[in-house]
């Protein structure tokens, strides 16, 4: 393997005790920092009796209360913001469910920072000048197209910034402008590619795609050798929440083992989900994170709701940064079907593993008397599709095998046609809670 690039080995390579004593004085500094400027993390703070100056090890920063989405919602626009607006040169917004936005802001700081640590990501993944990048997220508010195109200007690699949708118009100029890395949300990489396929070009063979940098929804391993196969591409994961700045936060390495955060920028606590007590190193647990250096909207102590564990050990890239390993479920989406505990991602993996299957799904909740249930709706693929009954009822009853094996249930499944199942440009709609229907 050629030798692996690194855009920041000062940051990226840096001792673990070093790091740790970088992220300490960086934490003193954010904690009288917004302690300054926030009537709401002021009040925070004094409510506990906590002065900044009584930080005086990383693990301190446990006592102080956590930060919530609702906290941005209830200061909606800019309650959380600690600048003038004169200062900020930069506004992002990210939709909920209740229909309020969540804003943030960037100084020229952030800005610059923004783009360092999505430079540092990108390089990870193998992506240099010699690339021509197609950012087929959507622009707008959302902050995932802007930064991975920052970080990709900064690295050198050339932009085409497409925006997301339009699947054949992506296609024409994948070929035609010579596309060798792909940004996009990992649904919609493995919707261009059947795309492609009905099109009569083979991903593998026509387009020169060799590298794909997902993001915006979590998917399982299943679903990235899924991608993988069909583009024949390095398909990587990055992570990041437009409450702290988007993506850049974490992203994983050519090597695949766990995502490199930019820990001179963030500080990464795993709180168990039932105490919100830190747990031992390596354990899972839910991700909270405070941000070291934003500006505009500093953050501290920001519960994802993600679910994930910490890695310490250094990496065979080089790169001494802790890894974030696979998100596998939001505790926002963890369903519990009379009693047992089940996540999206679990219903996934057994789903992608079966080649009588497409990796397009749904999972429907609905209430049976006054019991939850569920019930999967999964494509076939086009190979299997057929009319023969007791074909069809085979692939259902493996299906269903597989699915107690993981689950410890027995979900309803129903197989549907190819290509039944409506495709989204942007995040899939996996779970549809009919239970108060
Ligand atoms: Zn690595």
């Amino acid at each position: 393997m050629p030798k692996m690039q690194i855009w920041n080995k000062a940051m990226e390579c840096m001792p673990r005790e070093e790091m740790e004593a970088l992220q300490l004085r960086k934490l003193k500094k954010i904690l009288h920092y917004v302690y300054d400027r926030s009537d709401i993390y002021k009040k925070k703070f004094d409510g506990i009796g906590f002065k900044p100056d009584d930080l005086k090890s990383l693990q301190d920063l446990s006592k102080l209360p956590l930060t919530i989405k609702d906290d941005f919602r209830d200061g909606y626009p800019f309650g959380m913001f600690v600048v003038p607006m004169e200062q900020v040169v930069r506004l992002h917004a990210s939709s909920g469910t209740t229909g309020k936005l969540t804003v943030v802001g960037c100084t020229k700081n952030d800005m610059e920072n923004w783009t360092e640590v999505l430079a540092r990501m990108i390089t990870m993944t193998g992506v240099n000048s010699s690339d021509v990048t197609q950012i087929a997220f959507g622009y707008g508010l959302f902050t995932g197209a802007h930064g991975l195109q920052y970080g990709m200007e900064r690295v050198g690699a050339t932009v085409i910034p497409i925006s997301g949708g339009n699947s054949e118009k992506q296609l024409m100029v994948m070929k035609d402008f010579g596309t060798t890395a792909l940004v996009c949300t990992p649904t919609y990489a493995l919707h261009l590619a059947e795309v492609a396929m009905k099109l009569g070009i083979d991903p593998r063979t026509d387009l020169k795609v060799k590298v794909g940098l997902f993001g915006g929804e979590a998917f399982s391993e299943e679903y990235r050798q899924e991608i993988q196969n069909r583009w024949g591409m390095l398909a990587t994961d990055n992570y990041g929440l437009s409450e702290l700045g988007g993506p850049g936060f974490s992203g994983e390495c050519e090597l695949i083992c766990g995502q490199h955060i930019a820990e001179d920028h963030y500080f990464v606590e795993i709180l168990d989900t039932e105490t919100l007590q830190p747990v031992a190193p390596g354990e899972k647990g839910e991700v909270v994170i405070t941000s070291l250096s934003r500006e505009a909207v500093p953050v501290i102590r920001y519960r994802t709701k993600d679910i994930s564990s910490l890695n310490y050990e250094p990496c065979d890239c080089g790169r001494t940064t802790a890894r974030l390993s696979k998100i596998t479920g939001r505790s926002d989406d963890m369903m519990v079907i009379r009693g047992v505990n089940v996540f999206p991602s679990q219903i996934e993996s057994v789903l992608v593993k079966m080649e009588e299957l497409a990796p397009h799904y749904q999972i429907i909740l609905y209430k049976k008397g006054f019991l939850d249930d569920l019930e999967i709706r999964v494509e076939l693929s086009e190979e299997a599709f057929t009319d023969n009954y007791g074909k069809l009822e085979a692939i259902e009853h493996k299906l269903k095998q597989q699915l107690y094996k993981t689950l410890s249930m027995n979900p309803k499944v129903r197989l549907v046609e190819p290509f039944s199942i409506e495709r989204s440009p942007g995040k899939a709609i996996r779970v549809i809670d009919n239970r108060d229907k």
